[in-house]
């Protein structure tokens, strides 16, 4: 505790933010510190990760030009600044106030980075701002000078009024974790709003795309009406939709107020390309309640300086995933057609991933930032991505939810449950709050689901318990095509699609990506970027190679020739049948009572 308590409130740390050369992808950053009495020696830090991606990054690599100086501009003796690891000075201040400038080379374009040119600027705080060691609660503001009269800043920070020279504006933040939680898109980007209830969002929009902004907003509008019901309201008044479209996609990166999204933004030619805005958007803005607000320890307040390590990153990620989907449908973006599709299409596709139950998923949560985030080739052997696992496994309980509990309430109810204890309050969850939170939905413990699917390695029984859930599910063997009207069969193809090799080449070289273990390939000796040239003594490139497979029944025996470190080699693979699956997903007509009431609760109906 302090000796003297004082009303004030603490002087704020300012920061300013300058642009005066966009093209040269560098910001001007300056920071004050004020006065700190109590302290001989203080520690600048700079972020080694972005919360929200759990990966270190060391966006200190980027910082250039550190200067430390008085209040006055005097430069401080380089024995009062050292450095003392790759993100940390320590400033030999004496309880004065100092100022730091530097320079960020901006030139990432991503949802969790900086970037600056002379066509916007964007940046997540993490990557732009120092923080002082020890005054991470004391309050910030910064000021940001665009590069051109035209620019104009959106944040979800408010302005302070009356504060910023000429062009420039100030908003505050009430400590560094709400600074580094607010990114800032400024330039020509495109303003559209509109209103859910008293809570008011805005569309940020940059970059060219082929999108009808109506449609976009309209969907933006269906998705947080949807979440809302959800929760019962918004926990803001404002929130802020940055959305970036760029040549390629790349997603998004949740705050508690806002969030930005990159998209390919010439994607819209087709009603998919809306349904995969909606999808992301949805995702991110579940976000707002779930791991912003809903989060154990870890997650907040942050350790900014290493990786925080959480058994729980399949609820944030899985669950959000999962639900998004379902709030897509709820709003009326995609109908129950398109969701049964996306199983039928999405789960084979799981299901013969050969490491999905090689690792369970609470060490793939904890493991992220060692595995995921920095795959080895044996990764799809050994691992799966939380994301999809924790996808399936979100969907099996929140049927499991519904089947205990009557139907009406299931995997959202549970989150709900979460918010209302914990999230509404800030009060962090442990591991036991989840089960307890199932516990409370469906009526009794569902111990037995987590000790098997996220603590333990089994199977999902999805199949069954979709079936239970009043859908029709049948499995067809990859090359049956009985499902296709008669004209469109083709006996040919599909007796030739049996043979199976075990291997997965890059799609634009025949270089081996993945051998599965136990395969025929892998019993054959082949291994990763084995560069496949020719079967049989024929000649193949990437398209060829299954089909000259396709040559050969199971059983029988193929001469495989590769290089390996530049010598040629062959290898004799027996083929085996594919135990590639296809699925059909239904409603099922004859369902029961129960079943249709589940499914009904399910989908919203
Ligand atoms: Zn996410």
């Amino acid at each position: 505790m302090p000796a003297v308590l004082t009303t004030s409130a603490p002087e704020p740390i300012v920061y300013r933010v300058s642009m005066r050369a966009p093209a040269s992808h560098e910001y001007e950053v300056e920071m004050r510190v004020p006065a700190l009495p109590d302290r001989d020696r203080v520690d600048l830090v700079f972020a080694a990760w972005a919360p929200g991606s759990y990966m270190v990054r060391d966006f200190v690599r980027h910082v250039f030009g550190l200067e430390i100086a008085d209040r006055r501009g005097r430069a401080f003796a380089p024995a009062d600044v050292v450095r003392v690891d790759k993100q940390r000075w320590r400033i030999a201040s004496a309880g004065r106030a100092f100022r730091v400038r530097y320079r960020v080379f901006a030139f990432e374009a991503t949802v969790r980075t900086s970037f600056l040119d002379d066509s916007h600027a964007y940046w997540n705080g993490t990557s732009l701002f120092f923080f002082v060691d020890g005054e991470l609660g004391r309050p910030c503001q910064v000021t940001v000078a665009p590069a051109k009269p035209s620019w104009r800043i959106a944040t979800s920070l408010p302005p302070v009024t009356g504060r910023g020279a000429g062009r420039s504006l100030s908003y505050a933040a009430a400590d560094f974790d709400e600074l580094a939680d607010s990114p800032f898109e400024v330039g020509t980007h495109a303003r559209h709003a509109f209103s859910v209830g008293r809570t008011r969002f805005e569309l940020a929009l940059y970059g060219r795309t082929n999108a009808d902004p109506a449609r976009l907003v309209d969907i933006l509008r269906r998705v947080v009406t949807a979440t809302g019901r959800i929760f019962g309201g918004f926990p803001f008044r404002r929130y802020l939709f940055i959305v970036h479209a760029l040549p390629v996609g790349s997603g998004g990166l949740e705050h508690r107020a806002s969030v930005t999204m990159d998209i390919a933004g010439l994607s819209f030619e087709e009603e998919a390309g809306y349904v995969r805005f909606a999808d992301l958007a949805a995702h991110e803005f579940f976000h707002v309640w779930n791991v912003k607000r809903i989060h154990d320890r870890a997650l907040g307040p942050f350790d900014y300086t290493q990786e925080c390590y959480t058994r729980l990153l399949w609820l944030y990620e899985g669950c959000t995933d999962y639900l998004a989907h379902v709030i897509i449908l709820r709003a009326g973006v995609t109908r129950e057609r398109q969701f049964l599709r996306m199983i039928a299409d999405d789960w084979p596709r799981y299901a013969q991933r050969p490491g999905r139950n090689e690792t369970s998923l609470e060490e793939l949560s904890f493991e992220a930032w060692i595995k995921q985030y920095k795959p080895s080739e044996n990764f799809t052997n050994r691992a799966v991505s939380y994301y999809e696992k924790g996808f399936w496994t979100a969907m099996a309980l929140d049927l499991t939810l519904r089947l205990e509990g009557g139907g009406r309430r299931g995997l959202p109810e549970m989150i709900r449950w979460l918010w209302e204890r914990f999230g509404r309050s800030g009060r962090p969850i442990a591991d036991a709050d989840v089960r307890a939170a199932a516990a409370a939905i469906a009526g009794r413990r569902l111990d037995r689901f987590f000790d098997r699917y996220v603590r333990g390695k089994d199977e999902l029984p999805l199949p069954a318990l979709l079936r239970r859930a009043g859908l029709k599910v049948v499995a067809r063997a990859e090359w049956d095509d009985d499902d296709k009207p008669a004209g469109e069969r083709d006996p040919v193809r599909s007796r030739r699609a049996r043979a199976w090799t075990g291997l997965a080449l890059h799609a634009d070289r025949t270089t081996v990506r993945n051998v599965v273990p136990d395969s025929p390939a892998w019993r054959a000796g082949l291994t990763f970027n084995d560069e496949i040239v020719a079967v049989d003594g024929a000649r193949v490139a990437a398209p060829t190679f299954a089909r000259r497979i396709a040559d050969h029944l199971p059983g029988a025996e193929v001469r495989v020739t590769f290089f390996r470190r530049d010598e040629l080699q062959e290898a004799n693979v027996r083929l085996s049948e594919s135990p590639d699956r296809k699925l059909d997903v239904t409603v099922d007509p004859k369902a029961g009572a129960r079943a249709r009431t589940v499914r009904g609760g399910w989908f919203g109906v």
